[in-house]
C-alpha cells in the first residue's frame, strides 16, 4: 500500500519518534497511517502530513 500524496522525500526521512525505527505506509480506519511494527503504533497522516507524535499514535493490533 502506498501513499502517494507525501512527499517522497519526506516520507525518506521518517522515522518512528519513540524507537527511530522505520515506518511503514498503511490504511487507518480514517486517515493513511505510518505504522511502526516494534512499538506496535500508527502514526496519523492528516493531508499528506505525517503526525508523528506518540501522544496522538493509534495503538495497533486489536
Ligand atoms: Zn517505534
Amino acid at each position: 500500500m502506498t501513499n502517494e500524496t507525501m512527499e517522497p522525500w519526506l516520507r525518506e526521512i521518517l522515522r518512528c519518534p519513540r524507537c527511530k525505527g522505520v515506518l511503514s505506509d498503511a490504511a487507518g480506519p480514517k486517515s493513511p497511517e505510518l505504522q511502526c511494527p516494534q512499538c506496535r503504533l500508527g502514526y496519523p497522516v492528516e493531508d499528506g502530513v505525517p503526525v508523528l507524535l506518540v501522544d496522538l499514535a493509534r495503538p495497533l493490533g486489536d
